[in-house]
């Protein structure tokens, strides 16, 4: 169901507390595909605290602070979209900001940050300039990855050595010794990776195997992988920050190996299985928080959702997270129109409208997501 157009009184807290540093070194309030032209300054010649209150970063905190969200897209941000991504009001935000232990706790289908107090506070009191570092940072600035997803990339992307890889470290050492300057005691969360396979990555798996968790209880982890490299072995040499793991994040994009030759070109999917198995077995023991399962609906994969769901359940995910196929410019757009199987117009989503009719969706491991609207019309035909 859509949510309503008024969303006065309502907060996102994301541009309070996050920072996205992206392609090209690039900063952003969010992620661009919800909030067009969410570029606000660049880590190469910016410091830490210019790119936070950049003057495109003050009008999108305002426009939260006002409730016309007039920068966000009413129609893909999933917050604005799904009743499973919460925006908060005043009062419950207060509440929690309130609560005797000083913490606060926010759920969605994706995140649990605690302890977001001091950031939420100043949003409550209507601030657009934030005086303390990002909680969050959304390290997005490689995309090295294994595989060539062709909804993502023409070709493969492997930065490990040469000018280019040489620009993504110094990306990172100076973002880090910003960071620093300000305290890991001070961050709440990093997401690794938006962009790429953070075990791909060396500058990614450096980090995530040398980085001393034990010294900061208060910073999570948010891995977000292909799955395929994150291997019994990975695993283990994350132990440092294995209780600092809020989630793994594991798109899948397929049920059959079939499909995710054509949807995950250069990948394994019996590999993807034994992974995603063990990380399961890790979930039941408690080793790990959350592992949550993504499945991205485009034309190729869309038969395939209740398979998925069945996946999810038997490998005991939390959730199997489902969204719609952006445009991420790797297509043109005849393509991109051709995969895009959840827009209206296209000859297959009658077919898709069959599928989304299905009781498995309401299965509690389901996360709708932007696909939310497209159910609600598939059961009202
Ligand atoms: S409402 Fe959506 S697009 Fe806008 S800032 Fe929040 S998450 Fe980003
Ligand atoms: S796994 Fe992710 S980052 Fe890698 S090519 Fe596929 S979509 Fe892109």
């Amino acid at each position: 169901m859509e949510k309503s157009k008024d969303l006065s009184g309502l907060y996102c807290v994301k541009p309070f507390v996050q920072l996205d540093i992206t392609l090209d070194n690039r900063a952003a309030c969010c992620c661009e595909a919800w909030l067009p032209g969410a570029y606000n300054g660049c880590i190469e010649y910016m410091t830490l605290e210019e790119m936070w209150n950049s003057e495109k970063m003050q009008l999108v905190r305002q426009s939260v602070i006002d409730g016309t969200y007039r920068y966000c897209s009413k129609t893909k941000c999933p917050y604005l979209i799904s009743e499973a991504f919460p925006l908060y009001t005043k009062a419950e935000l207060q509440k929690a900001v309130d609560a005797e232990d000083g913490g606060i706790e926010l759920e969605s289908s994706l995140k649990l940050v605690k302890d977001l107090g001091p950031w939420i506070r100043r949003m409550l009191e209507g601030k657009t300039i934030m005086d303390i570092f990002p909680a969050v940072y959304n390290l997005a600035y490689d995309e090295t990855c294994n595989l060539r997803c062709p909804s993502c990339r023409p070709g493969n992307i492997v930065y490990a050595q040469g000018k280019e890889y040489e620009r993504r470290l110094a990306a990172h050492k100076k973002l880090f010794g910003d960071i620093e300057k300000g305290g890991f005691e001070n961050v709440r969360g990093f997401y690794v990776t938006g962009a790429g396979d953070p075990f791909a990555s060396s500058i990614y798996r450096s980090l995530l195997y040398n980085f001393d968790g034990s010294r900061y209880p208060f910073l999570k982890f948010f891995i977000m992988t292909n799955g395929i490299m994150l291997t019994p072995e990975a695993w283990e040499k994350m132990k440092k920050i294995h209780s600092n793991i809020d989630y793994i994040f594991i798109t899948m994009d397929a049920a059959t190996s079939e499909t995710y030759k054509k949807t995950r070109v250069n990948g394994d999917f019996d590999r993807l299985l034994e992974n995603i198995e063990f990380l399961g077995v890790k979930r039941k023991e408690n080793e790990l928080k959350r592992l949550i399962l993504a499945f991205i609906v485009q034309k190729k994969n869309y038969r395939e959702m209740t398979e998925a769901i069945a996946i999810a359940k038997k490998i005991n995910a939390d959730q199997l997270a489902f969204s719609s196929l952006d445009d991420w410019q790797s297509w043109s757009i005849e393509e991109y129109n051709e995969n895009a199987v959840c827009r209206s117009e296209h000859k297959e989503y009658p077919q898709l409208m069959r599928v989304l009719k299905s009781p498995v969706f309401e299965d509690p491991v389901v996360s709708l997501g932007n696909i939310t609207p497209h159910r609600a019309k598939a059961l009202s035909m």
